[in-house]
């Protein structure tokens, strides 16, 4: 029997059957895995609702050291979990073991950030009170995650929530929950007790997710996904008012101005567009290259997406399939709707014959008008769209054309002027002559449709904590 539902450090056996993980690179099935029903989410809830109050009271030191021991044992299994990773979600071997040690990070952060719980102590302007605030835990946290990054967003919720001292019920995308039962093992491992995580896959989100919204004891959703469905959940969590973290969908633009060094530039383009092959939020979306040195960037830039080799993680390719049929229909539409509005394939690297996966070519796009439908929709793929610029007003106000703000990069020699560009770009994240901009040392969100909070960095806990005055008389 399939037991993957994870409630109270126990493995049961979902309520509604089973579904087949697939391996985006071969289109077989992994395993199946147990289909959570409204049975199994409320079982959830009551594990983390029971839970609450002894976890709230473990002291800090102690959960920290909790913690730190995942993080410990997330490395000590790094190839084990990054072949996971690689298994379920298709990314290469590389970067399945990034995303390992960049979720194990979030573990070792929220260790050292949860053992200072600060507070405040005032006095009253007018005198008579002595004011006390304090940060508590905001309670059962319902976790809802993708299937770009297994790992990492989950750990970039589940950390900071237990170092606050809150309970949660995850569920993770069900193109890749076998991570999350991994990470699982791990924190009953590194002394997570009973009913403090618990993790519910499910072929039907709305039922679950849907129980835990309706759910009075779940005090906090924090949800990272496609704005469409965030919206969703921002209208049920106002029925019942209650915390909402959105990390949602991205357009990053990626900028090149004609004093940049043009190498650098290209190195960081790689990596900030086709690494997880295009499928991260924080992908380059648009590349708006100076027109003095586009002919340049997309020469050099096209040799090197020539040059990946596309294929299975365990062959050791640069860069898998896409997760799912769908997702390879999807990239092909946009990439046929900005030839016919006049773009033309400048690069491609080829993809493996007569193979089942869900593979589709890196490419490099040049010229894209700038309203096409490919720079105004996240690709999501691995498709580089060049489009050229002359003057700084025009390339932010192309930049902020959008809805959403999560992350942006720049390429500038003169450091001010890069500075000056970056705080002029609508996004939360601008990386600044790099093609990364994730750290869990950095508050992690997006402005505008992009989403609502942060994660990571000081703020990343403080999402997971509500805070209390005790205002007390004090008569002069
Ligand atoms: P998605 O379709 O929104 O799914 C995300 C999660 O929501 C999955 O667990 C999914 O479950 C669940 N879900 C789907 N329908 C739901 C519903 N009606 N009610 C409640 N939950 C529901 O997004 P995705 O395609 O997996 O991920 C890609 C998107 O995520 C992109 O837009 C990307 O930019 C964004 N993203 C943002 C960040 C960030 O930090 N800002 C990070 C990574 C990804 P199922 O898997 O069962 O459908």
């Amino acid at each position: 029997m399939t037991t993957d539902i994870f409630i109270d450090n126990q493995w049961i056996a979902g309520a509604d059957g089973t579904f087949d993980v697939v391996d985006p690179a071969t289109g077989e099935a992994i395993r199946p895995v147990s289909n959570g029903g409204t049975a199994d989410a409320r079982a959830a809830v009551d594990a983390a609702a029971g839970a609450l109050v002894s976890w709230r009271n473990v002291a800090p030191r102690e959960r920290g050291e909790i913690l730190r021991r995942t993080f410990e044992l997330m490395i000590r299994d790094c190839d084990e979990l990054g072949e996971l990773i690689a298994a379920e979600n298709g990314k290469s071997l590389i970067d399945a073991k990034g995303e390992v040690t960049y979720s194990a990070e979030f573990f070792r952060w929220f260790a050292e950030e949860g053992v200072r719980m600060g507070g405040d102590y005032g006095t009253a302007p007018a005198g008579g009170t002595r004011t006390v605030v304090t940060h508590h835990p905001v309670g059962v946290a319902a976790l809802v995650t993708p299937w770009n990054f297994p790992a990492a967003m989950a750990a970039r919720k589940i950390a900071p929530a237990l170092a606050a001292g809150c309970t949660v019920v995850l569920k993770p995308a069900s193109e890749t929950p076998l991570t999350a039962f991994a990470m699982a093992k791990l924190m009953v491992e590194a002394g997570v007790p009973a009913g403090v995580v618990n993790i519910v896959p499910s072929k039907s989100a709305s039922k679950i997710v849907g129980a835990w919204m309706e759910d009075p004891r779940v005090r906090l959703i924090s949800f990272t996904g496609s704005t469409g469905i965030g919206q969703m959940l921002l209208k049920q969590a106002a029925d019942r008012v209650i915390n909402s973290a959105m990390e949602l969908g991205g357009n990053a633009p990626f900028i090149v101005t004609e004093d940049a060094d043009i190498d650098e530039a290209v190195a960081g383009a790689m990596i900030a567009k086709f690494r997880g092959g295009g499928q991260a939020c924080t992908a380059a979306n648009r590349l708006y290259v100076h027109a003095e040195v586009a002919a340049e960037f997309t020469a050099k830039l096209g040799a090197k997406v020539e040059a990946l080799t596309v294929g299975q993680a365990s062959e050791g390719s640069d860069i898998g399939p896409l997760i799912n049929a769908a997702a390879v229909d999807k990239t092909q539409k946009l990439l046929d709707g900005a030839i016919e509005a006049g773009a033309r394939v400048a690069h491609q690297a080829p993809i493996p014959a007569g193979s089942k996966g869900f593979y589709f070519p890196p490419t490099v796009l040049v010229d894209v008008p700038a309203d096409a439908e490919i720079v105004r929709e996240e690709i999501f793929g691995p498709i580089a769209p060049i489009v050229t610029w002359t003057s700084d007003e025009e390339v932010i106000a192309l930049a902020n054309d959008t809805e959403m703000g999560l992350a942006a990069y720049l390429y500038a020699g003169e450091l001010q002027r890069a500075i000056r560009l970056g705080e002029s770009i609508e996004a939360g994240m601008v990386g600044i002559n790099r093609g990364l901009v994730s750290d869990p040392a950095a508050p992690f969100g997006g402005m505008k449709q992009s989403g609502i909070g942060r994660e990571g960095a000081r703020v990343g806990l403080e999402e997971f904590q509500e805070t209390q005055y005790l205002s007390i008389a004090w008569p002069n």
